[in-house]
């Protein structure tokens, strides 16, 4: 693997460094002037940085959440309520023995930790608005607990918050620790964001079905990323407590939520550095436009929608140099990915599945055998697609089986099929559009990598391996699709027809044992159909078993070893090409003469 990007990757490695710096050169500065703040010795600033560094700690997190998985979590507010009356109570003393403030602001993230996986798990069954309000939901029930639930947090007199003793005491000590626990949560979400693992939420978002068919699992990852949004919001709300001096539940207000997730969509989804930004001007404008404080939910809304209308994808958008339109230069296809060829097979015998009283597949058999490109034909309507749905997991059928190397495969559960190396493209091609060809691709091999969620977000050895790893095969596999020179470029300035090659290229990916693809000509020229069956002829040599779904009879004659033909759900016919050309039903009722 390394041989065959050797070339690719020296062409990348001259601008390689400069661009490192370009990526890196605003957290730099921001670095800087977060370090050097306190040279100006003015108080007032720095309860205000303070009070940003804080914000950011839980919108880090919250940026996972919204931004990347795309989860309308509007209330996270609360896990900044938890947090700053946890720290705030134990630190006390109001249950048992005055906890140390350390220990107690820690405490804080675990509370924040739990809770955050308590609130995300609707998210898994709730659509996205019904999410929303879940989450607010969520909110009032801990400001009402605090009003009443007056032994611990002193109901609506408030508690006092914690003072951290040296070398974080009060001034600027505090201002440090603020500073380096939001350049913390930055390092750890930016790790998370740029690992297979940020990559995956992006794809939940914007094309699941298709993360599900790469292997990925919604519900475990969303999991991971509550988690760690909630003990980043706990943490926020111990630092706030103790910055507030006193807490009462109505510091705890809905502005303050909108605030947090506004800060993040101006900054634009899917970026850390956009969202940072978002919420530091957030924070620190109302400050120096005192009058305008009770205009504020009214400005933010105004805000809003500005950045919509202007720049839909928010500050980062602005400063993303993946943004700029690419001179497309497809390689000739024909470099072919190595694939581990097997003798899979995949069989489905007496398949039904009907769609209410619409009989899509009516008692369907069907081999598709290594080494070989089975077409799979018919009218529109016919049960094309539906089949490939089953055999990717996507539907239960009423009736049949299928299965693979002769073990039994179950539905409904997408995700399990890349274990199998089952791997497909779509109908409509599904990828990311924000992200890079290059990441889409790397999508497809979510499922290789070896390290786990927490190696990533502290960027250990095998993170880093990992994403050498995945970064080498992805480029490979570009190459082998022609779209090599359109690494960089943001997935939704590409043409229609380079769309389908990417999707190709992140199929190839999981190495398939069986490959999928439906209707892949679709919109294609005639000189890249071309290309395309002698790419999806040279996959199937290399051992992999390819279902290919067409409706351009010169493609499918030309490359399929075997040909079923559906009609309403049922096979016309099936046999070699020859057979099918000549079959009397076929060339009356689909072909034509
Ligand atoms: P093809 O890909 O061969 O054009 P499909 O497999 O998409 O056809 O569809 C087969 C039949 O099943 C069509 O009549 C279609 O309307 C119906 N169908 C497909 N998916 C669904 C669904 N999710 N709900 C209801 N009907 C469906
Ligand atoms: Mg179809």
């Amino acid at each position: 693997m390394t041989e065959a990007t050797a070339p690719i990757r020296a062409r990348a490695a001259g601008a390689g460094w400069l661009a490192k710096l370009e990526g890196r050169i605003s957290w730099i500065l921001l670095g800087l002037a977060g370090l050097l703040l306190p040279l100006l010795d003015d108080s007032y600033i720095g309860v205000i940085a303070q009070r940003a560094y804080i914000y950011w700690v839980l919108s880090a997190g919250l940026n996972l959440v919204v931004g990347y998985a795309g989860q309308i979590a509007i209330g996270w507010v609360s896990m900044l309520t938890l947090g700053a009356y946890t720290t705030a109570a134990l630190a006390a003393g109001n249950v048992g023995t005055p906890w140390p403030p350390y220990l107690a602001l820690l405490a804080s993230g675990v509370i924040g930790a739990v809770f955050g996986v308590i609130v995300g798990l609707p998210a898994l069954r709730l659509r996205t608005f019904y999410f929303a309000m879940t989450t607010l939901g969520f909110a009032t029930i801990v400001t009402q607990v605090a009003l009443a639930w007056k032994d611990v947090t002193g109901g609506g007199v408030g508690t006092p918050g914690p003072t951290f003793p040296w070398p974080f005491d009060p001034g600027w000590g505090f201002y440090y620790f603020c500073f380096v626990l939001a350049a913390l949560a930055t390092w750890m979400t930016a790790n998370i964001g740029a690992s297979r693992y940020g990559r995956a939420l992006v794809a939940i978002r914007d094309a699941e079905v298709a993360a599900e068919a790469c292997g990925i699992s919604k519900p475990a990852l969303l999991m991971m990323v509550f988690l760690l949004a909630g003990a980043l919001g706990g943490i926020a709300g111990g630092l706030f407590a103790s910055l507030q001096s006193y807490i009462t539940p109505d510091a705890f207000t809905f502005e303050m939520s909108v605030l947090f997730f506004i800060g993040i969509l101006i900054g634009g989804r899917g970026s850390i550095l956009g969202p940072a930004l978002g919420t530091l001007i957030l924070t620190v404008l109302p400050e120096f436009a005192a009058p305008l404080v009770q205009w504020s939910t009214f400005l933010y809304a105004a805000l809003l929608l500005l950045i919509v209308l202007v720049i839909p994808g928010g500050i980062a958008d602005l400063l993303d140099y993946k943004n700029r339109r690419p001179v497309p230069q497809p390689e000739l296809l024909g470099r072919v990915l190595g694939t581990q060829g097997g003798n899979t097979l995949i069989t489905l015998s007496g398949i039904e599945l009907h769609f209410g009283g619409v009989r899509a597949i009516d008692g369907l058999d069907l081999e598709i055998r290594a080494g070989e490109v089975h077409g799979l034909i018919g009218p529109n309507g016919s049960g094309k697609t539906t089949t490939l749905n089953v055999i990717s997991g996507y539907y239960r059928p009423q009736a049949g089986a299928l299965r693979i190397d002769g073990a039994d495969l179950a539905f409904e559960q997408p995700h399990v099929r890349a274990q199998w190396r089952i791997a497909r493209t779509f109908q409509t091609p599904r990828l990311v559009g924000a992200a890079s060809v290059l990441e889409n691709v790397m999508i497809g091999g979510t499922v290789h990598g070896h390290g786990t969620f927490a190696e990533s977000m502290l960027s250990l050895p095998r993170h880093r391996l990992d994403e050498r790893v995945l970064e080498e095969a992805a480029m490979l596999a570009l190459s082998s699709v022609g779209l090599e020179s359109l690494a960089k470029v943001r997935a939704d300035r590409l043409q229609h027809s380079e769309l389908r090659f990417v999707e190709i290229a992140r199929a190839l990916m999981l190495r398939p044992a069986c490959l999928m693809l439906d209707e892949p000509a679709a919109g294609l020229s005639a000189e890249e159909i071309r290309r395309l069956g002698g790419l999806i002829k040279a996959i199937s040599r290399g051992g992999t078993a390819v279902l290919l779904v067409e409706h351009h009879a010169d493609l499918i004659f030309d490359i399929c070893d075997r040909v079923t033909v559906l009609n309403l759900g049922k096979v016309l016919a099936a046999g070699t090409p020859a057979e099918i050309r000549s079959h009397r039903e076929v060339v009356s009722a689909y072909l034509g003469a």
